[in-house]
């Protein structure tokens, strides 16, 4: 199966063709402008020691200062995290945000740590990345089992090391340590946005439509809270236990409560269990997968009858099965669009954070929606004209940006 970064490459190399990127910045577009990796040694609960691997990968910085979440996750590696930098490059770029990209990632299993050996787990490794983050260079976000409680250990290792408090060197922070509102919920507040403008684009109905969501952490539980507010039905959810289906709509509200109390959604009163792989392959009007990379392949592309895939996660879907479900009528809704309300806000938490302000939740959704908006119908608009799909069209507006400012910038010496 194809990994992310050839996903990514191979994405890359198809939006060279299309916008006819001068082969000198395609060269540089190939490759990560800086890589660091660090051996992380922790002291567990039982007195031992264990070193983790870590890395922060700063992709490109033409528009901005570097941006990207940092993910906890056994299967990180550096070219998944390579690739996630890459992403996060466009993404800024189309939503246009005054950022690059980049990602970080640890080697560990979050959920077989201690609160505590995650928090000496956190500041080590800022520690050891400190030097080459900060508000003006590269800015960490959360991402897969990281969230708000491991920005604010960032912050906090990042201030003492500075001597004075620099809440604007993360975002996704608690609110009482200078966090924005909405933050948390943005990423499903803009996936939401961008279900809504599809159905007025496309003209698929709101009202009743079925929905199936893999993955039902912040992003997936999220966005079942949003999409059943907006009138949809969600037949089915899944998360890393297994998924569930009820035809008539599961009652998300009461399934937050069941995952709170048991751990999974697995066994919710009313529902038939079902695989993860039964419930990208169900018959409904928007599937959004929600959880990781690579989830529709070349493998079970042909089974998908979704109308819309809407991609919450990062590289859910690879080149191969971008290629069939286009075959088969099948729109996606490319991550580096869908998902970019968790950035954008990140950037307004920024902004606040710069200025010393704090907004109210109602302002930072306004600015959420017209970004999210504006996104969506730069987007649309150049597939329509150039007659390319939404992916294409959405890696044009982005790699497109960054090429314009690594051309503008020019090359040094
Ligand atoms: N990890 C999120 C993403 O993949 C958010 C990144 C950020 O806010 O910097 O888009």
């Amino acid at each position: 199966m194809e990994s992310s970064l050839e996903n990514a490459h191979r994405q890359l190399d198809i939006v060279a063709e299309l916008l006819g990127i001068d082969p000198g910045i395609h060269e540089i577009l190939k490759h990560a402008k800086t890589t660091h990796t660090v051996m992380v040694p922790v002291r567990m609960d039982d007195g031992k020691v264990r070193v983790f691997t870590g890395y922060r990968v700063q992709y490109n910085d033409a528009r901005g200062p570097y941006k990207g979440g940092i993910r906890y996750h056994p299967d990180v590696n550096l070219d998944e995290v390579r690739a996630l930098a890459m992403w996060m490059t466009w993404k800024c770029a189309i939503a246009d945000l005054p950022y690059g990209g980049a990602k970080g990632g640890v080697v560990c299993n979050p959920k077989e740590m201690s609160l505590a050996e995650k928090e000496r787990l956190t500041r080590r490794y800022t520690f050891m990345i400190s030097e080459f983050i900060g508000p003006h260079r590269d800015v960490p976000a959360p991402d897969v089992y990281t969230d708000s409680q491991t920005m604010a250990w960032i912050m906090d290792t990042y201030s003492v090391i500075k001597g004075y408090l620099v809440p604007e060197v993360v975002t996704g922070k608690p609110i009482s340590v200078g966090g924005s509102e909405g933050r948390e919920e943005a990423t499903s507040r803009g996936v939401a946005f961008c279900v809504r403008e599809t159905s007025r684009a496309f003209n698929v109905g709101l009202a009743d439509a079925s929905v199936a969501i893999q993955g039902f952490g912040n992003v997936g539980a999220n966005l079942a809270v949003f999409l059943q507010d907006m009138g949809c039905r969600i037949t089915a959810v899944s998360d890393s236990t297994g998924g569930i289906f009820r035809e008539k709509g599961l009652d998300i509200g009461k399934l937050l409560k069941f995952k709170r109390d048991t751990g999974s959604v697995v066994g919710f009163e009313g529902s038939e269990d079902l695989s993860n792989e039964e419930l990208l392959e169900l018959e409904c009007d928007f599937l959004a997968p929600a959880a990781m990379e690579n989830q529709i392949t070349e493998k079970n592309a042909r089974r998908i009858k979704a109308r819309v895939v809407v991609e919450g996660a990062n590289g859910p879907t690879t080149t191969e099965a971008d290629k069939i479900l286009q075959e088969q009528g099948i729109l996606v809704v490319p991550d580096i669009l869908a998902n970019s309300g968790g950035v954008v806000a990140s950037y307004l938490e920024w902004v606040q954070n710069i200025n010393r302000q704090h907004w109210s939740l109602e302002e930072v959704n306004r600015h959420l929606e017209d970004k999210m908006v504006k996104s969506f119908d730069r987007v649309h608009a150049l597939s329509k004209e150039k007659g390319v799909s939404m992916r294409e069209a959405a890696l044009m507006l982005g790699v497109g940006r960054v090429v314009e400012a690594i051309k503008t910038l020019g090359l040094f010496p």
